[in-house]
């Protein structure tokens, strides 16, 4: 029996579209640094400008070698704080795939979506489930929250990895 309760969407990740009549993400960062009273430094700058031109999902330490390429002597200690604030202004989001290994990816301006994660491969799946949706919504209000974010990992083997029959438990 196939339950399709769950209606799933995939996303190309190239076709994740920003609607018009939106701020740049660039100009939502720099006005939550403000906020915070905080500076564009070049560094920030530099690593702000490559992880808005890098699609998908990558590490704290693939972005860096990124960001090397224009500024060679960028340090991961910049990385991790720049991309903890990429996060709190909600440009970033943060995947948490286990064992330490953490993926970043854009969030403002893109659709939303939740990810499956294989845990012997590291391959991810983005998936929206309008029931999984609507059920967190309700359970927030029913505890008296208003939901303003959400984070879904689910964590499996892989249909590939199942085949080569790496041991599940
Ligand atoms: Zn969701
Ligand atoms: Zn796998
Ligand atoms: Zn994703």
């Amino acid at each position: 029996m196939t339950s399709d309760m769950c209606r799933q969407r995939l996303f190309n990740l190239q076709q994740k579209g920003r609607s018009a009549m939106q701020k740049e993400p660039q100009t939502v960062f720099i006005e939550y640094l403000n906020k915070k009273g905080l500076n564009i430094t070049p560094q920030r700058r530099a690593i702000v400008e490559t992880f808005l031109e890098t699609e998908g999902h990558f590490t704290a330490e693939q972005l860096a070698e990124y960001v090397r390429k224009r500024v060679p002597e960028i340090g991961m200690s910049t990385v991790y704080r720049t991309l903890k604030l990429l996060i709190d202004s909600g440009v970033a989001d943060c995947l948490d795939l286990g064992e330490n290994v953490s993926m970043y990816e854009h969030a403002y301006g893109h659709n939303h979506h939740d990810h499956l994660v294989c845990t012997q491969c590291g391959k991810r799946v983005e998936f929206v489930c309008d029931a999984l949706e609507r059920r967190q919504e309700v359970l927030a209000a029913n505890n008296g929250y208003t939901l303003t974010r959400h984070r879904v990992v689910l964590y499996g083997i892989c249909s590939e990895c199942q085949e080569k029959g790496i041991p599940t438990a």
